[in-house]
């Protein structure tokens, strides 16, 4: 019955179906509206919008965001890419660097809050931006901020206006990252006396954009998330990936090692010290998942015995991918970064079997302790 009614705020098409989608109008509000009868629909975000200057996240598919991406990348505009410090691969819009053609970027990596203290906070930036290179993106400005926390917003809000140059600044990332939570942030710090957001629409999309006045009469702009799919996070059920995501501040946990000897994170990944001297291995993950310390002998009888049980999450491993192996031998001391999940120190001079759901990245880097 909702075929042809459509948001006034944003033009999504209304559904009562699926909250996360655009056009989501709980049914009750829908028959309230109906029944006043003046043809004056509000999806639920732009509800929340207008009354409270509070944004929501809408999930949009590959197709529309390649839309949204190519009208962005004809405006000459800041791009703020938001993307989160504990999942960068899972963060990744990819090809975002072509899209972006000559328009300067900066890089903002966000949930910081959750870094121990002991962390280098130079360390991460320097290992943001050299993935950030990787991906083809050459960020004019990288910083580390806690939306959450309202940890380096100010600083954000300053160094946009420093690089914006009169320009439009288009605020994009994955969903999850924390791009609501931060742009809520902003709306609270900036359009406190003239609170006059607006949505449009992106040319070419069905998409609704948010427009935050600037000073000069340009706007920031948020623009929806997108999914990617490449993560943990797709095959994890949502309540499994609230678990692994950290909520708190990492508290390091070390474990002694003697090779062999194996590791457990849940039944997440499984890491074998195969070879070197008996050396600690420190886990940053969230604090509540189970790490399990077994010899690498009884670890494949030990694991067809307990995957599901103790080790958990995932809490159906018939619905999980299978685990592929990975073998690598560190140098020097590394970080094991696990996309979504957070990272292990390892020592140097030692060799390792890897063992994570197939279609799961992971990559070495410096130590940023
Ligand atoms: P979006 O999908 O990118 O808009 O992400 P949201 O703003 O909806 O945030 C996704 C999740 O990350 C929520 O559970 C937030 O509470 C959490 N989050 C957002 N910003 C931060 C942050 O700075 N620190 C921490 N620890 N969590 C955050």
């Amino acid at each position: 019955e909702t075929n042809d009614l459509y948001c006034i705020g944003c033009g999504a098409k209304l559904q009562s179906n699926d909250p996360d989608e655009a056009g989501y109008i709980p049914a009750s509000s829908l028959k309230k509206q109906l029944a006043a009868d003046n043809n004056l629909f509000y999806c639920q975000r732009c509800f929340r919008l207008r009354h409270y200057n509070e944004i929501t996240d809408v999930a949009i598919d590959d197709n529309e965001f390649t839309a949204l991406l190519n009208s962005l990348g004809k405006q000459n505009a800041l791009i703020v890419n938001v993307v989160d410090l504990f999942d960068f691969d899972g963060s990744v819009i990819p090809g975002l660097h072509r899209f972006v053609g000559t328009n300067q970027v900066i890089l903002v990596g966000n949930k910081a809050d959750l870094l121990p203290k002991s962390v280098k906070r130079s360390k991460v930036t320097n290992w943001l931006q050299q993935q950030a290179a990787l991906q083809g993106l050459h960020p004019v400005a990288t910083l580390l901020t806690s939306a959450k926390r309202l940890y380096q917003v100010d600083e954000l809000l300053a160094v946009i206006e420093k690089e914006r140059k009169g320009r439009d600044v288009y605020v994009v990332g994955t969903t999850n990252v924390g791009k609501s939570t931060l742009i809520n942030a902003i709306i609270k710090q900036t359009a406190g006396q003239n609170d006059v957001i607006t949505t449009s629409r992106f040319p070419g999309t069905t998409l609704d954009q948010i427009q935050i006045p600037l000073a000069d009469g340009q706007s920031l702009i948020d623009t929806p998330g997108i999914i990617n799919g490449t993560q943990m996070a797709h095959y994890l059920s949502a309540k499994e990936l609230r678990y692994i995501s950290p909520q708190n501040e990492l508290r390091p946990r070390v474990f002694q090692l003697n090779p062999p000897q194996t590791l457990f994170l849940g039944g997440l990944m499984r890491l074998d010290f195969l070879k070197g001297t008996r050396s600690s291995i420190v886990v940053y993950v969230e604090n509540n998942l189970l790490v399990h310390r077994t010899k690498t002998a009884t670890a494949d009888d030990f694991y067809q015995r307990q995957r599901g049980k103790l080790l958990v999450p995932p809490a159906d491993p018939e619905q999980f991918p299978p685990f592929k192996q990975h073998d690598f031998h560190t140098k020097e001391p590394q970080d094991l970064v696990i996309a979504g999940l957070g990272w292990l120190r390892l020592p140097a001079n030692s060799d390792y079997r890897l063992f994570l759901p197939e279609g799961v990245s992971y990559s070495l880097r410096t130590p940023i302790v």
